[in-house]
């Protein structure tokens, strides 16, 4: 049986070079989105950006959680993860709804909002060249090591020792290791992940476990009424939000 795989990136390490960044682009054929990578967001064409925040570079991909919040919410089983860990999406079963965006505690998904058969865009680990026996494109273009692909539980163990051999170098916590319930995208920073642009004060549960407690905490007949207009104004609010965002993205 495959051994669970993930990511590991360190910020102490990256050095900004967008070497990732074009690597990616090319394993995923995906176009030229922005003249500067380092303005660059998240989109249907971009999976993988390095965002600059003073002379620390922080990348933002796919979390590739242990419970998707994604894949609980997808009513037709277009996302699923697999048995190496990688979050994978099927274009052939998905019916637009997008609610995986809005499921996201990471806001990763994008949505194809240019053409007639719109997709959900999304780094997927590069499944179909880690079947093919390859590593991610990110983690083979690295120059300094800063992405390192590997087995999950030798990737905690090396973060772990980095943190103890080194304890003024890193900000003692490995970020996705527990946020969201964890997942196979784990990143050590010199400093606090809020000023890298990181989501902090993310449950420890997972998104489908913390969403399902807290439904058992609420008498049915609340359950029926406010918190389902409740739950309903938040999602179509959600909803609005990320179009907006999207199509102001697009104009750009
Ligand atoms: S980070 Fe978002 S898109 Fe990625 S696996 Fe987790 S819930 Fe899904
Ligand atoms: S794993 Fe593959 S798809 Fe994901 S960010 Fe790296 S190169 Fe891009
Ligand atoms: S290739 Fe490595 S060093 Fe260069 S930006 Fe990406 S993670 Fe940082």
């Amino acid at each position: 049986m495959l051994k669970e795989k993930g990511i590991l990136f360190d910020v102490t390490l990256c050095i900004g070079c967008g070497s990732c960044y074009d690597a990616c682009k090319e394993a995923n054929n995906l176009p030229k989105t922005s003249e500067d990578f380092l303005k660059d967001h998240l989109s249907d064409n971009t999976f993988n950006v390095i965002e600059q925040y003073d002379d620390l570079y922080a990348r933002k991909m796919c979390m590739h959680c242990n419970e998707p919040a994604c894949e609980s919410v997808c009513l037709v089983g277009a996302i699923t993860k697999t048995s190496t860990g990688a979050v994978v999406y099927d274009a052939d079963k998905c019916i637009g709804c997008r609610y995986c965006m809005q499921a996201c505690p990471h806001k990763i998904p994008r949505y194809e909002w240019g053409t007639t058969t719109p997709r959900i865009r999304k780094c997927n680990m590069c499944a179909e060249r880690v079947s093919n026996g390859l590593i991610p494109a990110c983690a083979e273009s690295c120059p300094n090591e800063a992405t390192l692909y590997g087995d999950m539980d030798q990737l905690i163990a090396i973060a772990k020792r980095r943190l103890q051999e080194n304890p003024d170098k890193y900000y003692q916590h490995i970020y996705g290791l527990e946020e969201a319930g964890g997942g196979h995208v784990l990143v050590l920073s010199p400093v606090p992940f809020e000023q890298l642009g990181y989501i902090p004060e993310l449950p420890k549960e997972s998104m489908p476990e913390f969403t399902k407690r807290a439904m058992e905490k609420i008498p049915s007949v609340v359950v029926g009424g406010g918190i389902f207009l409740g739950g309903m104004y938040w999602l179509t609010k959600r909803k609005n939000q990320i179009a907006k965002e999207e199509r102001s993205k697009n104009e750009n």
